[in-house]
């Protein structure tokens, strides 16, 4: 990573040019934008030539995947679900799973860390992008919030904690019944170890919290802004690393346990609203998440990450090139700026 002020936030820019001739034998000149994300100093590229070249697959949206009214192979779907799902262990619960409306919350069969889970929607085998009840979607958050309450009390060491969604195959979706992933652990995933470092060093040094000082540069500046729903303010991410990628910033809150149920609702409505604004561009694959770490000295603030995936369609190539991963710089098509002028109408 660049090294960053740790007291400042930096909104660095700059741009290359590779130049060529082109196959009509005319001198080419394409711009490369290099931004440098203010946060953790991570560089990423905004290649503007390719915004030209229309992707695979995102002529139209495509067709539901092929499983998408097959209710009885889905370990998921009711009433297989009490069957085929495993049971919280007795310890942290008595319920075996947690329900709030009709979401339902169960351990992950294939955890990735020791508190790992499956929060489910409502009923709803298959929803597309932008479909979901926005009642659905904030009672689902809420379980999460719950379980995650459940483990602060009984692992009070297990701080580190996140809820995500993968929405289909391409996003790394393995069930497509809609759902989302909760996982805490005493061990740190790279990016809340990264920036619980970077808020609390900044708020040592300046004073300030660090998304909210953030927040406070985009509101001043306003091309990246794109609107509120309820405390979350929502924005184009300066420097992405995912195509179209926006952020929920839910300023001054740094822990679960302090999200009302109507900051989960609100945070759902603002989702559905992304969702929507994809929906529109012909995108139906998308990663969400949203991480804290529940330690009181924590100055990490709740921001959710929403961001495009390769459609899930026939023959589409990964988003994912040797440039991401092996140079570790992502490289989208489009400025940020226009990301969030077309998302506005959304809000
Ligand atoms: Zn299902």
């Amino acid at each position: 990573m660049a090294s960053v002020d740790p007291s400042k936030l930096v909104f660095e820019s700059q741009t290359v040019s590779a130049q060529f001739i082109d196959p009509s034998g005319n001198i080419a000149e394409r711009r490369i934008e290099i931004r440098t994300h203010p946060i953790t100093g991570r560089t990423c590229r905004i290649s503007y030539s390719r915004i030209d070249e229309k992707e695979p697959g995102t002529e139209s949206l495509p067709l539901p995947p092929p499983d998408a009214d097959q209710t009885d192979a889905c370990p998921f779907c009711r009433p297989q679900v009490n069957s085929q799902t495993p049971q919280l262990h007795p310890d942290l619960s008595s319920d075996g799973r947690l329900k709030f409306g009709d979401s339902l919350l169960f351990p992950n069969l294939f955890p990735y860390g020791s508190y790992s889970a499956v929060s489910l929607f409502d009923k709803a085998h298959f929803v597309e992008i932008g479909h979901a009840a926005a009642e659905s979607y904030a009672n689902s958050f809420i379980n999460c919030g719950q379980y995650l309450a459940k483990i602060k009390n009984h692992d009070p060491r297990a701080v580190y904690m996140a809820i995500t969604q993968n929405h289909l195959p391409s996003a790394g979706g393995s069930l497509i019944h809609p759902h989302l992933q909760i996982n805490a652990d005493r061990v740190p995933a790279n990016y809340q170890r990264v920036l619980l470092h970077r808020a609390n060093d900044f708020f040592r040094r300046s004073g300030n919290y660090l998304f909210a000082s953030y927040l406070d540069h985009e509101i001043a500046d306003g091309s990246r802004r794109i609107g509120t729903t309820g405390a979350w303010e929502w924005l184009a991410a300066f420097a992405p690393e995912g195509f179209f990628e926006i952020w929920g910033i839910l300023p001054h809150k740094t822990s679960f346990l302090q999200v009302s149920e109507s900051d989960w609702q609100e945070l759902a409505r603002g989702i559905l609203n992304v969702q929507q604004f994809y929906r529109q561009l012909c995108r139906n694959g998308y990663n969400l998440g949203i991480l804290a770490v529940e330690m009181p000295s924590s100055r990490l603030e709740l921001r959710i990450v929403i961001m495009v995936r390769s459609n899930y369609a026939p023959w589409v190539r990964s988003d994912h090139t040797g440039f991401e991963m092996m140079l570790g710089d992502m490289t989208t098509f489009n400025a940020p700026e226009q990301t969030a002028e077309q998302a506005r109408p959304f809000f």
